[in-house]
């Protein structure tokens, strides 16, 4: 299926000169969400990881399917505050602002095989600090995943040691 399509793009949010890929109406069409989910699940399923890590909020769309396709656990990593148990914490900074991500202390186990997923790649910084949560916790990062990546931002220049997956690209 042609995924593009169904991704509505809006020049100039949340601000000037971003043309945001919004995913709203791709995921409300069925048939396109699940094959969106189903073309991220072949990319990685020979990898054969036992985790899928996802950073909130649009990690949680792609990344808690995506688990339970390959049938495996998935681990959110949550805004600050949000997580009731011990936690771990990284700053990230977005295309457009900042913030912290933190996880539990004993979500990942040292040497588990994890794939880190979001719905979109733009510069990366949402997805380093991901990845610096799961370093913390002597998680074996295997690959990240994406259903978008925007190749013009470059963010696979900053993430240069890790294989990446993504299923659409503008
Ligand atoms: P990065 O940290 O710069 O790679 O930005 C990626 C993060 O910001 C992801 O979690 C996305 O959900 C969000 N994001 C950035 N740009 C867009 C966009 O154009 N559409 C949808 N989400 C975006």
């Amino acid at each position: 299926m042609d995924l593009k399509p169904k991704i509505r793009e809006i020049m100039d949010f949340p601000k000037k000169g971003i043309n945001f890929k919004d995913i709203t109406t791709l995921l409300k069409d069925g048939q396109a969400f699940r094959a969106s989910i189903k073309s991220m699940a072949e990319l990685i399923r020979d990898r054969k990881p036992d985790l899928i890590v996802g950073p909130e909020a649009r990690g949680f769309i792609v990344g808690a399917p995506l688990a339970y396709e390959l049938g495996i656990g998935f681990v959110p990593a949550r805004k600050s505050g949000k997580l009731p148990y011990k936690t771990i914490h990284a700053k990230y900074q977005l295309e457009y602002g900042n913030d912290v991500l933190e996880m539990h202390i004993d979500a990942i186990n040292p040497g588990q095989k994890v794939i880190i997923v979001d719905d979109l790649l733009a510069t990366g910084g949402t997805i380093f600090s991901t990845i610096e949560l799961v370093k913390q916790l002597k998680g074996d990062i295997l690959a990240l995943a994406f259903l978008i990546e925007l190749t013009y931002l470059n963010g696979r220049e900053h993430l240069k040691e890790y294989d990446i997956y993504s299923v659409i690209r503008y």
